[in-house]
């Protein structure tokens, strides 16, 4: 396969033309010179031609469309709201678990007063989005509860419609709390990690007992309520956390979808490697193979099941997210901003509680304007080896977080997220191929 980075191209390509391809020979002289005694002199000149022409339709060699780009004017469309940094489970890696992390529930004047920033601050756009996230944010439902009532008729009165999403290890989720989230069109993004004895080696509760089967009950109470709702209902996505003790992911995947899940990702730990579940540079080529093996046991599930998903593997070549999204990604900053449990806001929950990226405060509404510009102009033409990266329109510069959390800088991208991402796109590519060729398997 080939893939044309500037203008989204995939080729399926013969031996010859991948040659011609890889060793950039495009006269007829040089190619013969070099692969004649491979290649009939009829091939080579036939093979050139195609190329020559693809290059004319701008579907090889095509240039950078968006070399000039300039990011649109700061406008916040979503906000997250860190309605509860206090979990009922103690997560070694999640951020919420940092000892000096002090347990705090958003009061639901902070809430309310966040979604009138939202309101205003997403001047004339229409939609708008709020995330409730944590910790675990059902221990705050009344919160929630209010905040989505509060923000539908508060929405309504100024002509925005707001969407909601709660990302929820699945504990609290309640028959009456179900039946709230199916009823107001939430989404909802319930958090395991796969396998019993995977989830459970990092995820305890604060007894140190694993979590693993009461998450799993209620979180397939919730799927079944959600098949069976027959209104109109948010999106479900199964979440799965690998670290550096699952390097054999695809089990995880298999194991979720034995248990009837099929809308699922499963995302890389952020972490530092010193830890024993952090992700490191020799695990790389036991993950490239992972994903690689994913993609088949993928392809095959999906032919059984036409309604499985397997979130990283849905990039869409033709379309794909609106410019920004393309080239910046999350938004995080100046699109998307994290507010903690005092209206503080921040560019985006992994940020929460760092002294240097406090961004303003809800109650002020006002923000650090050096901050937003900065987290505006990181993108992938400001990014430092994200220009000439094939996978730039598609991975969109990597998350800022995980390039703070190594580099000490948002403007440099984690080398082994970097890595780790362009694994995870080649699968994702080749899934896109084989679903539309099928002799590209
Ligand atoms: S993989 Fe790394 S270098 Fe490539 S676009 Fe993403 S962040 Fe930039
Ligand atoms: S910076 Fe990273 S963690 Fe934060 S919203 Fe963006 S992708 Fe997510």
């Amino acid at each position: 396969m080939v893939f044309d980075v500037h203008s989204q191209v995939l080729h399926e390509v013969d031996e010859l033309a991948w040659e011609l391809l890889r060793s950039g020979l495009n006269t007829y002289a040089e190619a013969v010179e070099k692969l004649g005694s491979r290649f009939g002199t009829a091939d080579i000149a036939g093979a050139l031609g195609e190329i020559t022409a693809l290059r004319a339709r701008g579907l090889l060699y095509a240039p950078d469309p968006h070399a000039d780009y300039d990011p649109p004017p700061p406008l916040v469309k979503a906000l997250c709201l860190n309605v509860a940094h206090h979990c009922n489970l103690a997560c070694r890696y999640c951020f919420a678990a940092a000892p000096e992390a002090a347990a705090k529930l958003m009061p639901k004047a902070t809430a309310r007063r966040a979604v009138d920033y939202l309101l205003a601050a997403s001047g004339a756009r229409r939609h708008v989005e709020i995330d409730f996230f944590g910790g675990e944010p059902l221990l705050n439902f009344p919160v929630i509860r209010d905040t989505v009532e509060y923000a539908r008729r508060r929405g309504k009165a100024v002509g925005k419609e707001v969407g909601f999403t709660v990302t929820t290890n699945g504990l609290l989720l309640t028959p009456e709390i179900i039946r709230f989230l199916l009823n107001n069109r939430v989404n909802v993004v319930l958090s395991l990690d796969g396998r019993p004895e995977v989830h459970d080696r990092l995820r305890h509760t604060v007894r140190g007992q694993g979590s693993h089967a009461a998450s799993l009950t209620r979180i397939r109470q919730f799927v079944s309520a959600w098949r069976q709702w027959d209104g109109p209902r948010g999106y479900y996505y199964l979440r799965g956390t690998f670290t550096r003790h699952n390097l054999d992911f695809a089990d995880d995947f298999c194991y979720l979808v034995d248990q009837g899940f099929d809308k699922i990702s499963l995302e890389p730990v952020v972490s530092l490697p010193c830890t024993d579940y952090g992700l490191r540079e020799e695990d790389l080529a036991e993950i490239r193979y992972e994903y690689q093996r994913l993609a088949d046991i993928y392809l095959e599930l999906a032919r059984q099941n036409a309604g499985l998903r397997f979130f990283h593997f849905q990039i869409d070549l033709d379309e794909g997210p609106c410019l920004p999204k393309r080239l910046a990604g999350c938004g995080a900053g100046h699109a998307y901003l994290a507010v903690d449990a005092e209206g503080d806001l921040y560019p985006c929950h992994q940020f929460i509680g760092r002294e240097e990226f406090l961004m303003g405060n809800v109650f002020t509404a006002e923000l650090r304007y050096d901050l937003v510009e900065h987290f505006r102009h990181a993108h992938v033409y400001t990014k430092e080896g994200c220009v000439r990266c094939w996978a730039k329109f598609l991975c969109s510069g990597g998350c800022h977080a995980h390039a703070y959390l190594e580099n000490r800088s948002v403007l440099k991208p984690s080398r082994l997220g970097c890595a780790l991402m362009r694994a995870r796109l080649e699968a994702a590519l080749y899934v896109q191929a084989a679903k539309n060729t099928p002799t590209a398997r």
